[in-house]
């Protein structure tokens, strides 16, 4: 069995009690994850503390990521969260993803920036791309595939291409796992990760609504 990564993405989404509902409601919903399987959960800074207390106390197989980090060094920068203050709380992060990219015009220079800063404290990173074209620091732990047509929209990109365009990363990268990330479901995750370059997915949407991850997850083992 491959290892395989379930990655979810909250992205700017869920106040304190909501999370918290999400946790219970997933805990009730979700089904025994296999050793070969890691979930990783990646949520606003504003919930990380409080989702870190709460997924120990309930025990949930769940590893926490933020979304963003500060591509300066921690001092005078109003405003930013430093690498040290996101480790504190996570142990993942996704660097580069198209949100970004597009609507805050952060830059492959900027955002390998952020990857040395994470770097330097160890904060593992998910480097996400639009394309197979875009480039990637060598250092990352894993690469997300995320075409901009298909993040959000329902319209996902088709499993043989994804896994096209995910080989070219792996031919780069080998040692490094490559998730396809774009409108994935419960109902279709199982045909991406039966793609051979295809290690996992990294899910938005779905990743909202506890029951739908949780099913995710199971059809995905
Ligand atoms: C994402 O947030 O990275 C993403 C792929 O979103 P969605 O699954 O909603 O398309």
């Amino acid at each position: 069995m491959k290892p395989l990564v379930i990655a979810g993405n909250w992205k700017s989404n869920k106040t304190t009690a909501e999370a918290l509902r999400w946790l219970q409601d997933f805990k009730r919903d979700m089904t025994p994850i296999s050793d070969y399987m890691r979930v990783i959960l990646c949520v606003p800074f504003t919930l990380l503390y409080t989702m870190k207390e709460e997924v120990k106390v309930k025990e949930l197989p769940i590893i926490l990521g933020a979304e963003n980090v500060s591509p300066f060094p921690e001092g005078a920068e109003t405003g930013e969260e430093s690498a040290r203050m996101v480790k504190d709380l996570a142990d993942w992060v996704i660097i580069g993803h198209s949100e970004r990219r597009k609507n805050l015009g952060e830059t492959d220079d900027l955002l390998f920036k952020k990857v040395v800063q994470a770097k330097e404290v160890g904060l593992k990173i998910i480097y996400c791309v639009p394309d197979e074209k875009t480039r990637i620091p060598a250092n990352v732990n894993i690469v997300a595939y995320e075409p901009v047509f298909a993040i959000g929209t329902g319209t996902s990109d088709t499993p043989g291409h994804a896994n096209e365009v995910c080989k070219i990363i792996k031919n780069k990268f080998p040692a490094t796992p490559v998730l396809y990330g774009g409108s994935t479901s419960p109902d279709n995750v199982v045909s991406y990760i039966q793609q051979s370059a295809i290690d996992g997915v990294l899910s938005g949407g779905a990743s909202l609504d506890p029951e739908k991850f949780a099913d995710l997850i199971a059809n995905a083992r």
